[in-house]
This record gives C-alpha cells, structure tokens and sequence, in this order.
C-alpha cells in the first residue's frame, strides 16, 4: 500500500527514454524551481512483451535503470520505480508525493503520444500539471521546417536547415537534487529495480561479452574514448573509416542514445569541437541529423509505424513472404536470412553478428536488409521485427527509416532500380575478408581471393580450405543476378499499376 510521503509541492520527473542526469531539460527545470524533486521510473509490463521488445535491450534498459538510480543516490535523490500500466501509475505516484506537476522529455512516437496524452489527461482531472521538454533530439519536429512550416521530406534541405539552426548550449548534471525526504517526506515503498527473471522476461540473446556496460557513466566514458580516439578514429577520420566492416570506424553510441545515456546534443556539440566542424566531425553529426529526420517524420506520419511511406505499397503481396511472426511456419529463405544461412559470406556474417552482439554496422544494414527486401522480395516489416528483437538501439522511428528505404518504400529511399550487390559491396567493405572470417569460423580458412563468393572454389581449394560448399557452408540461395532483375520488375509493375494514384 502505498501513502502519501510528503506535504511539499514538489515535481516529479518522469525518465523514460532519457536515462541520464547530464544534460536534461526536465530534470534541470525541475531543480531550478527550488522544489522538491520526485523522480519516477515506470517499468511497463506491455512494453517488455509487446511489438517492439527484445531480451537485450530490456536488459540494457534495467541496468540503466540501476545506474541511475545510483547517480541519483549519489547527488542526494532517490529513484522510484513503479511497475504498471503509466495512466494509472503515473497519477498514483503524483498524488502520494503531492506533486504540483510531472515532467518529461518528449515523446515523438505513436506509442508514446497516445499514452502521454493519456496520462496527461489523467493528471489534469487531479489538478496536476505535465509538462513535456526537449532532451530526445537535437532539434524538435517544429523547428525544422520549410519556409512555409512544411516538414521535409528529402534529407539533403533538411540537413541544410537542420545544421543552419543554432544547438542550444549542455546543461550540466544539476547537484544536489532535493530529493522528497530532504524535504520532509519518507519513502513508501521498497524501489529496487526488478531483474529481468523478476519481470518474467528472459535474459539477453547476446553473447555477455559483446554486451556494453548499461548506463549513464560507462556511457560517458564511451563518449571520451570515441573522442579522444585520434585522427585516425573518431569523429575526424568518421567520413572515411565509417563503412569498413571489420574494424567498426563508427562510434557504437547507439545504444546510449536510444536510451538517453547520452544527449544527442551534448555527442553533436562535443563532437564538432574535435576538428572544428571538419568534414569528418560534421559528416558524424550529419548521422544525427538522419536520427532527427526520421524520427520527425515519424511524428508526422504515424501511419508508417506499420505501413510504407509510399502509399502505393500499402497493401501489396510481397512475393517473398510477409510472415512476421517467427513462430509460425517462415519460408526457407526467410529463416536463411535470420539464422546467418544464405551462402552470401557478408550477409550471413552481419546476421550472424546482430544475433550474437545486438549490433551491426550501418553498412552491413544496407546490404542485408536490400538482400531481404530485394533479392527475396520478403516484406520489410520482416526484417524490421527481427532487427528490432535484437538491436541494443532498436528503435522504431530509425529502424523504420532504415527499412523502409533500403526496401525502396520509404521517404528519400533508395531508387527501386538499385539492389545491393553482396559480392561488390563485401569486397569494398570487407576487402581482406576478416569481418567473414570472424563471424562466419566455416569460412576462416578460406582464400582471401574467394572469400566473399566462396561457392566459386574449385573442389581442391574447398578441401584444402576445409569448407565444401553445400555441407560445411550452405550454396547461395538465389542467383543475385537473376534475383535482382526479378526484384525490378515487380517494383516496376507496383509502380505501374499505382502511377495514377500517386502524387
Ligand atoms: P554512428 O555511425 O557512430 O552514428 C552515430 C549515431 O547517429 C548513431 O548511434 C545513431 O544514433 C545515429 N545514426 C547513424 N546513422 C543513422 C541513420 N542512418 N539513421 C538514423 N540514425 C542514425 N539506428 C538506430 O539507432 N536504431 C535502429 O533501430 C536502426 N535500424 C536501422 C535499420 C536499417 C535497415 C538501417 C539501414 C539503419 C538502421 N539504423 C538504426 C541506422 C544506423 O545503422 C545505426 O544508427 C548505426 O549503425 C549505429 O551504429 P553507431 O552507433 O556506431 O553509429
């Protein structure tokens, strides 16, 4: 049961996706007000199981949890956490702890609108206020707009207006923070943060050892490192190291920003520091531009929560398969394609790797997701369930973007006409075959020359290499070649059979 723990007008800061003390909004508006501070974290029991969960990232999300928390205790705070469904949790907390009103990093997904607003109009019927802050992205939807207040669409002139507007200055982590028994309440309730076997839920499909440590600090210390990594790494040499697959040119602070460990403005503001918005610095900040855009377009077009941008492939048969339930009976290609079995060495390593890491480079995203939505003509919402169960930076509005343009569906896409070739692209991006070879063993010993198309060996290299193809390591499961005209012409023919419809 719990009781009301203080007299004391005092805010509640509700955490969700913005797990950090440093450079939060909310939470700096809240102390600034001299009151008393209540922060909350509401573990959603719909959110573990529904459409968006994963293993890994609910594990990320608890240890993040726990680290806050200490970072609160540390500054004289205290986290609560509640486990149940917000609307009903949210105004219990406020008006035990007698909240004057709930602050919150904004939401720009559907979800977390519709329960916002929900919540919202639950706290207004008890004289509650809410209040919904910046701190998610860089800039909000409103503010990157056309001359005529349009949103974009195409990425290039919202980069050009993205990067003309002024970043607003970091905030620091506010210390102390007031917590409500400094001023004269006491604790309710027990507030250890749940494990995941607590909630019912199962631990992380990646492999311990591939997984970063959760939470605001080691998050903070990730940021250093990838800044001060050099010239040669990092921010400066981003531009050119960004698509080599085996050595990952890239800062790996996906996961941080998914969950807010990290603020995208404080990674932009810091990162352009390093070169002085040199090529390469900007062109990393640019990423986040793309992080931005998508999740504006998001908020403007909630339906491509679960349908294409283009309208004209909303409702079309994708000849491959649209089965996104892994359950219930997926065809053999779509079943290759997730478990790493393909016989495209670059595609199956990529898999192979999300599985045992929860990561894959951006490049390897390209390249695997055309091959699902091309040269097997699988629906995208495929691809885009099995990426969102295991990515550490699952989230939808990037995840989306990501799919709905490397499946040609989406807003600024890549045109239909073009399809990934596995080969060219393992053989610029994986040149030496190390990136195959450490996540496809089969294939280690493999010559460097057949590596990325190892079916072309000759029965001496295939015993001398160790892997016979089609016992050790599986045949390609389609011709690219073949199966690339094959996916022309039926974006082709979705094309002309919707010309008229489209604007
Ligand atoms: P860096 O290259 O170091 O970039 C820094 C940050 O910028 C990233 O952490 C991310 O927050 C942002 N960013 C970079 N590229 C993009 C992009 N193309 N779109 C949006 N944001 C970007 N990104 C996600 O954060 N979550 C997803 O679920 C996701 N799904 C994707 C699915 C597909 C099919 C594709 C093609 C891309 C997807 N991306 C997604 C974008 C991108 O691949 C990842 O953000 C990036 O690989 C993460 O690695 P990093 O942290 O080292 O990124």
């Amino acid at each position: 049961m719990t009781h009301r723990v203080t007299e004391l007008a005092s805010s509640v800061v509700w955490f969700r996706r913005d797990l950090r003390l440093h450079d939060h909004p909310a939470l700096t508006e809240a102390v600034r007000s001299g009151a008393a501070v209540a922060p909350l974290f509401v573990i959603d029991p719909a959110l573990l199981r529904g459409r968006f969960a994963s293993t890994n990232r609910t594990w990320f999300l608890l240890g993040a949890v726990r680290a806050l928390s200490d970072s609160l205790a540390a500054r004289g705070s205290h986290l609560f956490v509640r486990i149940g469904r917000p609307t009903e949790v949210v105004p219990a907390f406020a008006r035990d702890v007698g909240a004057g009103s709930v602050l919150v990093s904004r939401e720009i997904g559907p979800f977390g609108r519709r329960r916002d607003r929900a919540v919202a109009d639950s706290l207004e019927r008890i004289g509650v206020g809410f209040r919904a802050m910046r701190g998610v992205l860089v800039h909000e939807p409103e503010e990157v707009v056309t001359g005529d207040g349009l949103g974009y669409r195409v990425f290039t002139p919202f980069l050009r207006r993205w990067e003309a507007l002024p970043i607003r200055a970091i905030l620091p982590a506010p210390d102390p923070i007031i917590s409500i028994e400094a001023a004269g309440g006491r604790r309710a309730v027990d507030d250890a943060v749940p494990s995941a076997a607590d909630l019912g839920v199962g631990g992380p499909t990646a492999h311990d050892r591939h997984l970063p440590e959760p939470g605001e600090q080691a998050a903070r210390r990730r940021l250093a490192a990838w800044l001060e990594s050099g010239p040669t790494r990092g921010p400066s040499a981003y531009a050119v190291t960004r698509d080599e697959l085996a050595d990952g040119g890239t800062s790996r602070l996906g996961p941080d920003l998914r969950l807010g460990h990290l603020s995208p403005v404080e990674v932009a503001t810091r990162a352009l520091a390093v070169d002085g918005g040199g090529p390469g610095s900007r062109r990393f900040v640019s990423e986040l531009a793309w992080r931005d855009f998508y999740a504006h377009i998001l908020w403007r077009d909630p339906r491509i929560a679960h349908e294409a941008f283009q309208r004209r492939y909303v409702g079309v048969e994708w000849p491959g398969g649209t089965d996104t339930d892994p359950s219930s009976g997926a065809s053999d290609h779509i079943v290759a394609w997730r478990e790493g079995q393909t016989g495209y060495p670059v595609i199956d390593a990529a898999m192979r790797q999300l599985a045992a890491s929860g990561f894959m480079p951006n490049r390897a995203r390209m390249v695997v997701a055309s091959f699902l939505t091309k040269d097997l003509l699988v629906d995208w919402r495929v691809g885009e369930a099995h990426f969102m169960a295991h990515l550490l930076d699952g989230d939808p509005a990037s995840n989306l973007g990501g799919w709905q343009w490397a499946a040609s569906v989406g807003t600024d896409a890549q045109p239909y006409f073009r399809v990934f070739n596995p080969i060219n692209q393992a053989e610029r991006f994986d040149p030496d075959g190390r990136y195959v070879r450490r996540w496809v063993p089969e294939l280690a010993r493999v010559p460097t020359a057949r590596i990325q198309a190892p079916w072309t060996m000759t029965i001496d290299e295939q015993i001398a290499s160790g892997c016979r193809i089609g016992s050790d390591y599986p045949a390609p499961i389609v011709d690219h070649a073949e199966a690339r005209r094959r996916a022309i012409a039926w974006h082709g023919s979705v094309r002309d059979a919707t010309a008229e419809s489209e604007p």
